[in-house]
């Protein structure tokens, strides 16, 4: 246990939540571990993932495969952003799979390949709509390329509004999808793995599963939509991050005083007022408003503006809250906490971007011996 805050993992959440989706979708499933595995730590939720049943990691960067490599994980991984000038050559020695999205990425791959004598294994992303990553301009230039050196594994897109169930912008993307997937199989490329699906769509959508999902939010337990998908709990996950925290200081205060810097907000009343030592620099969002915090069985909301090392909370005048007691920050909701839904809400942001940003100064701590 810190002294300061904790972020709290229980694995087997983890794992439950992965072996459920894959058992819902009945088709193979990428655990997405980028940014840190989502703020709850790379290799300890990688190895979570295969257990539950994943068959696939897929991570952003290239260093992110290598940490898992390094590590000792010999699954599958796809790395699909990789930066022109990268290690190729360390990449293909590794058996790491790699995203491909421009003509430059092709030709850097395969230089590496000829060099090293080994097939490089690619997944071609195409950019069905999403209109960020992905062959889009290249495209006839793509077709037209010499593959003799590379192993094509996989094609693959990826939605922009999944989350949104019924968009026509859903279609429109599965069906573009198929028309490239065709076209590439016209000039004889034939890649055994098709892959779109994200959470959102892995829930929501069977047209788009082909023989593989790449999950990422529901895998921690989090809904991909609030709005459009509802919570955690009616889409039967488990939030698998607690954030906790040391009451740092508690104090009586009259009606009227100004909290914080810019005196952006004054005590309603006579309270008692909570300092958390966490702040900005521990991901908590400078303009949060409405979150708080949660403890002896109530919440306290936020007072002021967060700072980069602390914040303030009304605890209220009858709060029996001590200096030292633990507060949760976010957790699942069930005792009444704020989720990561909340602090997404209250600082005009999602839960994805409240536990990746939990900063590095934040222990993680596991909660399943299992591992
Ligand atoms: C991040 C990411 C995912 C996972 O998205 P979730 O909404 O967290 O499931 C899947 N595919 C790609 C290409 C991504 O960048």
């Amino acid at each position: 246990m810190s002294d300061r805050a904790e972020f709290l993992i229980d694995l087997s959440a983890l794992t439950s939540n992965v072996s459920k989706i894959k058992k819902q979708c009945g088709v193979d499933l990428m655990a997405v571990v980028k940014a840190d595995a989502y703020g709850h730590g790379l290799v300890r939720v990688a190895s979570a993932a295969l257990k539950g049943g994943a068959s696939w990691l897929g991570v952003a960067l290239l260093e992110e495969a290598i940490t898992l490599r390094e590590n000792g994980i010999d699954a599958p991984i796809l790395a699909w952003l990789v930066s022109p000038g990268s290690d190729f050559e360390s990449a293909l020695s590794k058996n790491i799979d790699l995203g491909v999205s421009s003509i430059k990425g092709l030709q850097e791959v395969t230089a590496a390949a000829v060099k090293t004598g080994k097939k490089a294994r690619i997944h071609i992303e195409i950019d069905t709509g999403m209109t960020r990553g992905g062959f889009l301009d290249e495209w006839q230039e793509l077709l037209k390329a010499d593959f003799s050196n590379l192993e094509v594994v996989g094609i693959f897109s990826h939605f922009a509004r999944a989350d949104e169930p019924g968009q026509q912008q859903n279609e429109d993307q599965l069906h573009k999808f198929k028309h490239m997937v065709s076209e590439l199989e016209k000039i004889g490329i034939n890649p055994p793995i098709k892959h779109l699906s994200n959470s959102a769509a892995t829930l929501n959508d069977k047209d788009s599963y082909f023989s593989l999902v790449r999950v990422g939010i529901a895998m921690y337990g989090l809904t991909p939509d609030i709005t459009h998908m509802g919570t955690s709990k009616e889409l039967g996950l488990r939030p698998a991050g607690q954030l906790r925290a040391k009451l740092h200081l508690v104090k009586e205060v009259s009606k009227g005083v100004p909290v914080g810097y810019g005196a952006s907000a004054h005590t309603p009343s006579d309270t008692k007022l909570g300092v958390i030592a966490m702040g900005y620099a521990d991901g908590i969002p400078r303009i949060a408003q409405g979150a708080g915090i949660f403890v002896k069985s109530k919440r306290a909301p936020i007072i002021g503006r967060v700072s980069m090392d602390q914040f303030v909370v009304d605890l209220g005048s009858d709060s029996t809250a001590k200096s030292g007691d633990w507060v949760i920050v976010f957790g699942d909701g069930s005792h009444g906490e704020y989720t990561a839904d909340d602090w997404g809400r209250a600082s005009s942001s999602i839960n994805y971007e409240i536990v990746t940003r939990i900063g590095p100064r934040v222990p993680r701590i596991y909660q399943s011996h299992e591992y």
